[in-house]
């Protein structure tokens, strides 16, 4: 197997994070994320749910109990910029009004690059759950529809969001990675703690592994594919921009 190289990040300077659930980001992504805050980039995290239909409580006690800890995954790596949009948990439809508000999204961030996870069918050793599979398709359609001044025309002309092209769309826990970016001990020990904030949630998964017990091994994992001690890789597509073009 080749090396996977390494993203050509370094003149980025914004990274916006669309995930289905809170935790999402917290299986390896978060240590780029940790990477990149601390070098100084900005990045925020938008989450399509809140989550609150994953645990055994009522999703009234669950959502803001879901939104503590994922302040908390944030602050450990560097982000203070967390918004949720609220569609419900489990039921994620693929819809024009779900693309808009993702596409209204990018175009008020303006990232260089954004950052979703795997909406493979098959995904992370099994069978993808049904909102991962609708929120990472709808995040790589949108990042489209954001670039398109003609799809969408309500948000140039009512909101005045003017089209922006994103320059690549990163996609997390791809079995197919086509990048890597190095993770530093740092990195890897916020990108644990991260997950360890969602104390709560992870109570709730029944045989969950410690965070500490496989998140180092999968960023080491991601480094072997990359010839570097520690990674985290993506699948990455160019779309408009990737290497400075
Ligand atoms: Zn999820």
């Amino acid at each position: 197997m080749s090396t996977l190289p390494l993203l050509p990040d370094s003149s980025w300077s914004k990274v916006l994070c669309i995930v289905a659930h809170p935790d999402d980001m917290e299986y390896g992504a978060s240590a780029a994320v940790s990477m990149w805050t601390r070098r100084g980039m900005e990045v925020s995290y938008v989450l399509l749910t809140a989550g609150e239909a994953g645990m055994a409580a009522p999703p009234e006690e669950t959502a803001p109990a879901r939104l503590k800890e994922q302040q908390a995954a944030c602050a450990s790596v560097g982000v203070s910029d967390l918004s949720i949009l609220g569609y419900p948990d489990g039921m994620l439809e693929p819809s024009l009004g779900l693309r808009k508000d993702i596409a209204r999204t990018i175009r008020q961030h303006k990232p260089d690059a954004v950052l979703t996870a795997n909406y493979e069918v098959e995904a992370y050793g099994g069978l993808n759950q049904a909102d991962h599979r609708v929120a990472g398709l709808a995040v790589a359609d949108a990042v489209c529809d954001a670039a398109n001044p003609w799809v969408f025309r309500k948000l140039v002309e009512e909101e005045g969001l003017a089209a922006w092209t994103t320059k690549a769309l990163l996609v997390a826990g791809h079995d197919s990675p086509t990048h890597a970016v190095e993770i530093d001990e740092v990195g890897v020990k916020a990108a644990v703690a991260s997950l360890q904030a969602h104390a709560s949630y992870l109570e709730h998964v029944t045989g969950h592994p410690k965070p500490e017990d496989f998140i180092p091994e999968i960023l080491r994992g991601g480094g072997e594919a990359a010839g570097v001690q520690a990674a985290e890789t993506f699948r990455v597509f160019d779309m408009g921009g990737l290497e400075g073009k």
